[in-house]
């Protein structure tokens, strides 16, 4: 066989605690992301890095994906190394296996980062995507109102925040942050409202200058979302409720807006598919991420240009990045390396063990 593949299951500690509204009891401080390499026999010495952050919420731990990725490995055979190579890998793995994104989105990302390589391209010029994209939000979790605006003080550098709600204390929170931060805010309830709370809460919502209100209830109750998007001057965001491109159609005329991550829809090939699906079907689109390494990271601002607002923040909430070679500018917006591929590198410092 000509594709070897080799992961690595990856600790990564938080520099805040980061909780949500499904987050487990006591979650929030180390989250678990999973780094493969890939080698191909045909171009010697070159490396493709990928990344795939499982979420059980979507039923994906790094034992499934370590369990899955042989067979996505299998199945996408010896692609050639071309953009409709790329692309046919994308459909064979979707084919061998209906879910498991994060599983194909490490597979998928380090594909791309392996041809970038080889035709020796940046990322966005295989993709044929502009590197110019919306500056990223900048997220923070559920926590007492006066630790989440301290928070927000220290990230006011940002054009806008993304706020974790669905906790007990919602408004408080939002009028904290308020006080000390002028530009947009998203709230993200993560499915942890009642149809109540949101009418309840949409007056003050509207007031505080909320942007946009993501996934407020659960995945499947699309009828309590087209109820809440009828009665809201804001747009409702589908995050848990669009996965892949095949949640689309069911999700016209239901809400407004959806969040595309590659680690739920399979990489970077699948999020674009989505991204520009999205779009033709008259959809706001949001790029969003997990608490995911530079890798993750440079592999969604690929695509990111296809998207009216950008939630790529996943590296700046880790305490310390193992990669490098992905740039923030002063303006918030991700800049890719012109290096081939992703353009990401592991530090030198840190040790690797990979299984
Ligand atoms: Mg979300």
């Amino acid at each position: 066989m000509a594709l070897h593949l080799d992961h690595e299951v990856m600790p990564l500690p938080l520099r805040d605690p980061f909780r949500i509204a499904r987050s487990d009891h006591g979650a929030g401080h180390v989250a678990t992301t999973l780094i493969v390499e890939l080698r191909d026999d045909r171009f010697p010495g070159v490396v493709g890095v990928g990344e795939g952050f499982p979420d059980r919420f979507y039923g994906e731990s790094v034992d499934t994906m370590a369990a899955v990725l042989p067979a996505l490995l299998a199945a996408i055979g010896e692609p050639a190394p071309t953009p409709d190579g790329l692309a046919s890998a994308g459909a064979a793995m979707d084919q061998a296996i209906a879910h498991n994104g994060a599983a194909k989105c490490a597979l998928d990302i380090a594909l791309h980062d392996l041809v970038g390589k080889v035709l020796d391209q940046p990322i966005t010029t295989l993709l044929g995507l502009t590197g110019s994209i919306p500056p990223t939000d900048f997220t923070l979790g559920l926590d007492e109102p006066a630790i989440v605006a301290e928070r927000a003080r220290r990230a006011a550098s940002f054009p806008a925040l993304k706020i974790k709600v669905g906790g007990p204390a919602d408004i408080p929170t939002l009028e904290a942050v308020r006080a000390v931060y002028d530009g947009p805010i998203r709230v993200d309830a993560n499915t942890g409202w009642q149809p109540d709370d949101a009418v309840r809460l949409l007056p003050a919502l509207e007031r505080l200058g909320v942007e946009l209100i993501e996934q407020p209830f659960p995945a499947h109750r699309l009828d309590q979302l087209a109820w809440l998007q009828e009665r809201s001057s804001l747009p409702v965001v589908a995050d848990e409720s669009a996965v892949t491109i095949r949640d689309l159609r069911g999700l016209v005329g239901v809400v407004a807006g959806i969040n595309v991550k590659l680690a739920k829809c399979g990489g970077i090939g699948p999020a674009r598919a989505m991204l520009e699906e999205a779009r033709e079907l008259g959809f706001r689109t949001f790029v969003g991420c997990m608490e995911e390494t530079s890798v993750g990271i440079a592999a969604s601002a690929a695509v990111a240009s296809l998207a009216e607002w950008v939630d790529l923040d996943g590296n700046l909430l880790l305490a310390d990045d193992p990669f490098e070679g992905l740039e923030l500018g002063r303006d918030c917006r991700w800049r890719l390396s012109d290096r081939p591929g992703l353009g990401v590198a592991r530090r030198a410092v840190r040790s690797a063990t990979l299984v």
